[in-house]
This record gives C-alpha cells, structure tokens and sequence, in this order.
C-alpha cells in the first residue's frame, strides 16, 4: 500500500522512509494537511498528518470522499482534529501518545535558561564583537520556585530538572502524580502557583478547559521577575493579554515554542513576506521574549519513536486491533 504522509520536514523523510521500508511506500509531502491540500489525499485508504494539520469536519468529509479511511496523526496532541466528525463519518484516527518526555522538558529548560541568561542577546553581541556584559544579568536557579502547570509525563521531566537545580517545587494538576511528590513537589491552586513561582511552565494539553488558562487575570497574579515558559500548546495563553503585560515591562523572560495562531508561520519559512501577524510580530521585539518553532520535540529519540508508533498504528489499523493510540472509533 501507498501512505501519504504531510507536513514531513526534510530530517524526519528518511526515517519515516525507512521505518515503513518492506511493508509499505511512503510518499512524504511539506505541505500541510487543510482545506486546500486534502484533495491531494484522494485515491490514499491511509494518510499521516503532523501536528499543525487542521483536520476540521470540511477536511475529514474530503478525505472520507476520496476513499481515506485511516489518519495516522504524528503528534501527542490531537486539538486540532474533529474526534466528533471523524466517527460520524466511521474513520480511524490515531495519535502517537508516548515519546520521550525529556525532548520537550528538555526543551523548556533551555528556553528557560535561554531567557534567564539573555544567551540570544548575548550571541547576537558576541557576534558582533560586542563582549560588554550590561543587560544580561540573570539569576541562580537554586533556592527559587518552579511552578508547574500539568505535572503528566512531560511535566514529571521538567520537574525532575528542577529537582536537579535545587529549586523548590509547586505543582497544579487535576491529578497529583505521586513521582512528583515524591521529588517534595507540593500540589496548590493555581492562584498560589502563579503568584509564588519564579518559573512558571505549562504542560497541558489544551482542551476546552485550559483554553487561554493562562490569561490577563492569571498574568496579573504572577511576579513582575517571573520567567513564563510555554513548551505546550499556544492555545494555553492569551498571547495579547501577554503582550499587553510586556508592553507594562513586567517578566523576566518569556520562552514560547508554541503560539495559538502557528498554524500556516511554524515550520514554514516567511523570511521573504510581510510580516501579516502583529501580535507575534510585536511579541518578538521584546528583548526578554524568545520564540522558537514548535521543535520541542524534535530530536532524534523523539522523531524516531514518533515515526516508529506511526507505523506501528498503520498495522494496528490493518489488522483490526486498537491500542492505546486510537483516538476514533472509541473503545
Ligand atoms: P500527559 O497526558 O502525560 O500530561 C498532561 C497532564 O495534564 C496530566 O497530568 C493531566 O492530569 C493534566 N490535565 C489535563 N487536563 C487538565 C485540566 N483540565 N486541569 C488540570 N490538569 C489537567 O501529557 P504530556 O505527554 O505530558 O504532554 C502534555 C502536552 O504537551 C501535550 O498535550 C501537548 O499539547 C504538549 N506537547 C508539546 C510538544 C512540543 O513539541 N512543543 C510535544 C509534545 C507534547
């Protein structure tokens, strides 16, 4: 059988290649999964979609009409697709519900200290020839507070991190995991984590309950020296009501590898346009701010486990079975 697979950056061709190598071809596409690229999908029983898909009811209804029966999700996440639609319409939809944890934790932790050390700033000088230290003065991490926001798998890792710097853990979940609290996390509500944490990162996933969890209210209740890091989903923040709170000059540093309106920028190069988006536009000029491209995840463990429970969830499909991974028909 063919699969057609979108939105496959140049890295990850090859391992998805190779991982469906001998049972099936894979023809890998950059382009996205939307309204205007389903088409492309007609004639494909099974297609694989990343993680800025926009897999709407319009979309689902395309590629049902074009004979897809089964969409293999390449991410954790799965927001951005109609579960509802794809029943109705009797598809099989999977996701991949387990990588490597420490690809994204390990990710938040370097935007963290990428803004509480200024090292963007402080490259760009050096570069420059510029060795002056003024400006880039951060602080220890020891001793402060790290506020978590979702203490699941992801979550677990960044704590463990945080453990590992000496800090003093809050944590806000629905459901306390015991591994955390056995680190001395102590769980509080959320107007205690955010007005006591030094850091504050997000490891939610976003569902209707945690849409803009983190809004103009929930800033207002954080330190003016706070360090907000969202490796999540942008979704989670309000990002005008942030940029509203940095044109006021409060935070320390902002990490985003998430924004809510990413879909159609990240992983595409805008370089040569206008710039048509003014909120991120403007959240970038903020020298405390860092942004980067949804890459949290992307590391070779990560990538490769990811492509190899892709795989594995083609089979699942093809043999009948479910797994942990089927999101639709539920079981
Ligand atoms: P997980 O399911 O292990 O953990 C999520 C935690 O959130 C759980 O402990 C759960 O109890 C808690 N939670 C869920 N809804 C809640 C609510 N309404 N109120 C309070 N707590 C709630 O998931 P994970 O693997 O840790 O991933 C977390 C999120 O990270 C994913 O949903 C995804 O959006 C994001 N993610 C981002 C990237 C990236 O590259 N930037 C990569 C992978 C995952």
């Amino acid at each position: 059988m063919e699969i057609l697979a979108f939105g496959v950056q140049d890295d990850e061709k090859p391992l998805l290649e190779e991982a469906f190598a001998g049972q099936h071809e894979v023809r890998c596409l950059d382009v996205f999964l939307t309204e205007d690229t389903a088409p492309i999908a007609a004639g494909y029983e099974v297609v694989s979609s990343s993680v800025n898909a926009d897999l709407n009811g319009r979309v689902l209804r395309a590629l049902s009409a074009g004979g897809t029966r089964m969409i293999a999700q390449r991410s954790t996440g799965f927001n951005n697709i109609d579960l509802e639609a794809a029943r109705r319409l009797g598809l099989t939809v999977s996701r991949v519900s387990y990588y490597s944890p420490y690809s994204v934790a390990e990710f938040a932790w370097t935007l963290a200290m990428a803004v509480n050390r200024r090292i963007v700033r402080a490259s760009n000088r050096t570069r420059d020839f510029d060795f002056r230290l003024t400006g880039l003065m951060g602080r220890d991490m020891r001793g402060r507070t790290a506020g978590v926001l979702g203490t699941g798998k992801i979550g677990e890792a960044f704590t463990r991190i945080a453990h590992g710097f000496g800090m003093n853990l809050l944590g806000w979940d629905r459901e306390p995991n015991p591994a955390c609290t056995g680190l001395g996390m102590r769980y509080v509500d959320k107007d205690e984590l955010l007005s006591s944490a030094d850091l504050v990162s997000l490891h939610l996933p976003l569902l209707e309950s945690t849409h803009h969890i983190v809004d103009a209210t929930a800033l207002s209740r954080m330190r003016d020296d706070a360090i907000l890091v969202n490796s999540s989903r942008g979704g989670l923040v309000d990002t005008e009501a942030l940029v509203e709170e940095l044109r006021a000059g409060r935070f320390a540093g902002v990490g985003l590898d998430v924004y809510e309106a990413e879909a159609g920028l990240f992983f595409l190069d805008k370089s040569l346009e206008a710039v048509e988006d003014d909120t991120l536009a403007r959240l970038i000029t903020f020298p405390q701010v860092v942004v980067t491209s949804h890459q949290a995840y992307y590391t070779h463990e990560a990538v490769g486990q990811i492509v190899d429970a892709t795989v594995r969830n083609v089979a699942d499909y093809l043999a009948g079975r479910r797994s942990e991974n089927t999101l639709c028909p539920a079981g």
